[in-house]
């Protein structure tokens, strides 16, 4: 037995049996003597069998059969036979035999006149790789027993590539808690460690293997394996138990999801989540040899759609790009790929992609309440240029008479430049939606799969905190909503923050959105009653406007603080609280009241009416002045405010 402390991208508990993803080298090998090679073939043919007929075995209808007549294949002698007799009169090794020998049956089969046979040539390159996986000592891609999936590196096209419904944990050398792969084993709910070159070279494929917070054990005895192995069933059965639907207690934050595809619908349903906050469908993309095509990608974005109803699905378009790679788009290698062609630089590159993407979105839009969102945006021209497209799309869409609707249109806030031109992009947007992952890698300059640099890449840095501010001052001030859907929505420690920050949607990976909803909305209720210890009472009569509704965005932005209006029924104007009068207007039109506690108070009366030059308003008091909750501070001549054609209304804010 031995153990390892190593680095945490995703806490939890794990017991599985290790899966080496690259477990031996390609290419020829040495050839050995012809016996030991024939030797060799002769097992992975034997162990391409089993996998085969346990496939057929768990398969139904037509797709049993399928396994059935490949089993056959393997067994005919133009193949097999061949590959023996290359090794034998050749004296090839079993991988080069194999390959030669599936090449020659191929070319044959696709010189045949016979169409049935000339279909057979896949069924034969699908034998060549798989008995040359095999002979290369790899397992199935498929996961065949609980496993911890072991790897120097792991991509994230690698890892949606296995079955997760067996995969338990994830250990690799080289990793980062904001990785893609990180974000993606926290969407699947697994432990993920990384770090120590040496725990990972001391894994042998099918070691049992227990990980438990940031501890790695590798072959514990087998008492302790199977304490662990009862711990990790009793903990499952738990969390299917507690799966209770959502308590129905609402936030005023709305908590949405973060998803890849329509695999993770049922999760989704699950989860309670009010919507989706961001698919991302880069991987709808990647670990495949071509591009989806329209019909697959519409087929996705629908059904995700239609699961949800009325609900809204926010879609990303392809981000595309540095460690999320589409190996078929054959995208050149760059130095700096996080700083180079990713994102909507991929989209707008590669428009005949994108327009595919565009029309099954377009298509899809009418099936459901789709948006669409725009990844790595740092110019206006960018929002421009898709909009255009879109338009084009649909004009082209409405020609074939193919059922479509142009869906609100979003866009991703994560690089500075976004957030410096918040105000200016917040024109051309239905909504914005903040990723932090991004948006603390390009503000912090930092990697954000850095190697052993993680004390630098802090989400939580007041920078990062500073740009999510500016970005909902500038949405709300156009009136748009703001999202955070990196991993900093699930940060606890960030929750309180955001909610000052006026942020209107969390959307965190489907695992965790019971969770911080019901942080949000503890963090909700305790600031709402901080507030109520922390009244002022109305100085007028009048009726209440709210904070958002005060037609001057100078307070309904909340800027200068909490505040309220009131249309006055007449001009008496009394101290909200008490304390001493701190500054007056030099027109007249605004009174400040501090406390002890340095806390202030401004009333404001009339909106935009300095240029009456005071002539409206009498004070009562002067500067230094203590006054009591109630007692009169002004008159106001509320029939020339309004003959001078301005709104008379009275502003009360809670200066911040
Ligand atoms: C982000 O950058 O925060 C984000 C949500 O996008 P991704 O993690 O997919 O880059
Ligand atoms: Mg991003």
């Amino acid at each position: 037995m031995k153990e390892y402390i190593l680095k945490t991208a995703q806490s939890g508990f794990a017991v599985g049996e290790a899966f080496l993803l690259k477990d031996g080298g390609s290419g020829s090998d040495s050839p050995k003597a012809a016996g030991d090679e024939s030797a060799r073939l002769d097992s992975a043919v034997s162990s391409l069998r089993q996998e085969l007929a346990s496939a057929a075995e768990k398969a139904k209808g037509e797709n049993a059969g399928i396994y059935k007549a490949e089993i056959m294949m393997l067994e005919d002698p133009n193949f097999i036979g061949e590959a023996h007799a290359l090794i034998e009169k050749e004296g090839l090794d079993a991988k080069t035999a194999v390959e030669r020998a599936g090449r020659s049956v191929i070319e044959e089969l696709s010189a045949s006149g016979s169409a049935y046979l000339r279909q057979r040539t896949d069924d034969v390159k699908g034998l060549t790789d798989g008995l040359l996986r095999i002979l290369r000592g790899e397992k199935q891609k498929g996961l065949s027993s609980p496993s911890v999936l072991i790897a120097d590196e792991l991509s994230p096209a690698e890892l949606s590539g296995l079955d997760d419904s067996l995969l338990r944990g994830i250990v690799t050398v080289k990793g980062a808690p904001s990785s893609h792969v990180s974000i993606l084993a926290g969407n699947l709910g697994i432990p993920y460690l990384y770090g120590s070159v040496e725990a990972v070279a001391s894994i042998r494929s099918g070691d049992r293997l227990i990980l438990d917070g940031e501890k790695l054990t590798v072959n514990p005895d087998d008492e302790a394996f199977q304490a662990a192995a009862q711990r990790y069933d009793a903990m499952a059965k738990m969390e299917r138990e507690e799966k209770k639907p959502a308590s129905g207690e609402k936030s005023r934050t709305r908590v949405c999801a973060n998803i890849t595809g329509p695999q993770d619908i049922e999760a989704l349903l699950a989860s309670g989540a009010e919507g989706v906050g961001l698919f991302r469908t880069e991987f709808l993309f990647m670990d495949r040899e071509t591009a989806p095509t329209e019909e697959e990608q519409f087929q996705a974005y629908r059904s995700v759609a239609e699961a949800m109803g009325e609900k809204q699905v926010v879609i990303r378009t392809m981000d595309i790009g540095s460690d999320k790679k589409a190996e078929w788009l054959k995208l050149p290698p760059e130095k700096n790929p996080a700083l180079g062609c990713r994102g909507l630089r991929v989209s707008l590159g590669n428009e005949s992609l994108f327009r595919t993407q565009l029309r099954a979105l377009l298509r899809a839009a009418v099936c459901g309440n789709i948006s669409i969102m725009l990844p790595m945006v740092i110019s206006l021209w960018e929002v421009d240029a898709v909009r255009q497209l879109i338009e084009k799309v649909a004009a082209e869409l409405t020609a074939e008479k193919v059922p479509c609707k142009i869906p609100p249109l979003g866009v991703m806030i994560e690089t500075p430049a976004a957030v410096m031109i918040a105000e200016e992009l917040a024109d051309k947007a239905a909504f914005f939606s903040i990723g932090t992952n991004d948006l603390t890698q390009y503000t912090l300059a930092l990697d954000r799969e850095a190697q052993g640099l993680e004390r630098y890449y802090n989400p939580c840095h007041e920078a990062i905190f500073r740009m999510i501010e500016t970005t909902v001052e500038a949405g709300h001030k156009k009136k748009i909503p703001t999202a955070i859907c990196g991993e900093l929505a699930a940060n606890p420690a960030a929750i309180r923050r955001l909610i000052q920050a006026g942020i209107d949607e969390l959307s965190v990976s489907v695992s965790k959105v019971e969770e911080i909803r019901s942080r949000v909305v503890e963090t909700e209720k305790s600031l709402l009653e901080e507030e109520e210890t922390d009244t002022v009472a109305s100085p007028v009569d009048g009726q209440l406007v709210p904070m958002q509704d005060i037609p001057d965005p100078a307070f309904s932005s909340g800027t200068l603080g909490r505040c309220f209006g009131i249309l006055p029924d007449n001009g008496s104007i009394f101290a909200p609280c008490s304390g001493t009068i701190s500054e007056i207007a030099e027109t007249k039109h605004a009174v400040t009241i501090s406390d002890e506690t340095g806390k202030s108070v401004l009333i404001h009366v009339g909106i935009d009416t300095v240029s009456l030059g005071g002539k409206p308003y009498t004070i009562y008091g002067k500067v230094g002045e203590r006054v009591k909750e109630g007692q009169k501070i002004m008159e106001a001549d509320l029939d020339m405010i309004r003959s001078a054609g301005l709104s008379p209304m009275v502003i009360v804010v809670r200066c911040a």
